[in-house]
């Protein structure tokens, strides 16, 4: 075998040395993530490490301050692969730049972008994303938010709820109606009409709050991309990211397995270590399978996506989809392995199996998406 074809499968160095990069931030935050993992505000200590590693600006293009000349899809995966498995607060910081800031890295004016971009690189400045509405979810097309432009200004109204950083964040990029279209708009935080409140508390805490938009005024240039055209924005954002959900997904099912397997080596029921007993080896072997498999599909999707990101959606799809139930079906196992051990509060096993269970819910939930994908498959007839 020639030594390209050794190395079909392995990841290019690039990603290799991001991932031991990503790696030390993570076991950088092991004395605080369970502090910072049972936040609903921006743990102070865990933003400055992120930011003296300025591994955030993988998350902006390098013309306006970040790391690679492209938003890279692999390079935020394997990111989120290490830093999931040690500190989900840390995971969705990192994340959140680039999903929050994506839109404005696309479409934004140049003024706009020169100041907020190098802000989200170094994280001086937290993104935000708004989305979603107290009656609005999946079928974002229903959304009631709007955007008007009254003497040279968009005005904006609505409420938007569980917003990941809302409350913490320095600027919302939030969908709106606009005319017969859908318009994302850049809305700093302290804009006066702006409030957030903190109604949810999840059982994976989390830093979410509902944004009320109030006659909030802003400049015609915070208009992001073109007027009616927010969805293209926000379906490239989606694109870029949902299989970095993916990877956050196989680092947490790993974490979890890690801890399943130090159980069971170390006890021992009926004379005979828990690993030898009864279906625990089976168990343990079936989560590892799983794992492996959610990780080659999701390398893939992530390495398609970096070079085409609206082409390959359906793969970027079909990984979100499988590693995320993958991550739920191996924090039950290893909670399973793991007996009253596995469900005690305060321990790692346990914010595993909480911080798994939303991950099916955001960012395309399993249902709507493999409606898509059903509706995909059907209509190009071929696979
Ligand atoms: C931790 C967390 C962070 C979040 N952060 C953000 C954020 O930063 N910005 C933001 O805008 N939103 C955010 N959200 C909201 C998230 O995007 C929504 O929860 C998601 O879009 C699903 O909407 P919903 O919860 O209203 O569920 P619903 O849309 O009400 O769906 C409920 C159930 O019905 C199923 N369903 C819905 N439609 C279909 C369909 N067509 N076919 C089959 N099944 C269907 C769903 O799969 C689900 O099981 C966050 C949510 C969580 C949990």
């Amino acid at each position: 075998m020639s030594e390209s074809e050794q190395g079909l499968f392995e990841l290019p160095r690039k990603y290799l040395e991001l991932q031991v990069e990503a790696r030390a931030l993570a076991e950088s935050v092991r004395d605080i993530a369970a502090r910072a993992d049972e936040s609903d505000g921006i743990d102070v200590d865990v933003r400055k490490r992120l930011q003296a590693t300025g591994l955030a600006g993988v998350t902006v293009p390098s013309r306006f301050g970040g790391r690679f000349e492209e938003v890279d899809s692999l390079a935020v995966t394997v990111i989120r692969e290490r830093l999931a498995a040690e500190c989900g607060h840390l995971d969705s910081l990192f994340a959140m730049q680039g999903i929050g800031s994506y839109g404005l890295s696309v479409g934004g004016t140049p003024a706009m972008q020169e100041y907020w971009l190098p802000r989200v690189a170094n994280l001086d400045a937290i993104a935000a994303l708004g989305l979603t509405e107290p009656d609005v979810g999946s079928d974002l097309k229903a959304l009631t938010t709007s955007i008007e432009e009254v003497d040279g200004e968009l005005v904006v109204n609505g409420h938007k709820s569980f917003i990941t950083n809302g409350g913490d964040a320095d600027f919302y990029s939030i969908l709106g109606r606009e005319g017969e279209g859908y318009s994302l708009v850049l809305i700093p935080a302290d804009t006066p009409g702006v409030t957030t409140e903190r109604p949810h508390q999840i059982i994976a805490p989390h830093v979410l709050s509902d944004v009320i938009l109030k006659d909030v005024r802003v400049p015609l240039d915070h208009r992001i991309g073109q007027q009616g055209k927010g969805f293209s924005l926000v379906l490239a954002t989606l694109a870029t990211f949902r299989v970095s959900v993916a990877g956050a997904a196989v680092g947490l099912a790993e974490a979890a397995l890690k801890e399943a397997v130090r159980h069971a080596n170390g006890r021992e029921q009926f004379g005979v270590s828990l690993s030898r007993l009864g279906s625990v080896p089976e168990h343990l072997a079936m989560c590892w399978t799983d794992i492996e498999m959610a990780r080659s599909l999701t390398y893939r999707a992530a390495a398609a996506s970096a070079r085409d990101a609206r082409a390959n959606l359906h793969l970027s799809s079909m990984a979100k989809v499988a590693a995320t139930e993958v991550a739920g079906r191996v924090v039950d196992r290893a909670v399973q392995v793991m007996g009253r051990y596995g469900i005690t509060r305060g321990s790692n096993i346990e914010r595993l199996y909480r911080e798994a269970r939303p991950m099916r819910i955001y960012e395309g939930s399993t249902e709507v998406i493999l409606d898509s994908l059903a509706k995909q498959l059907v209509k190009d007839g071929t696979l």
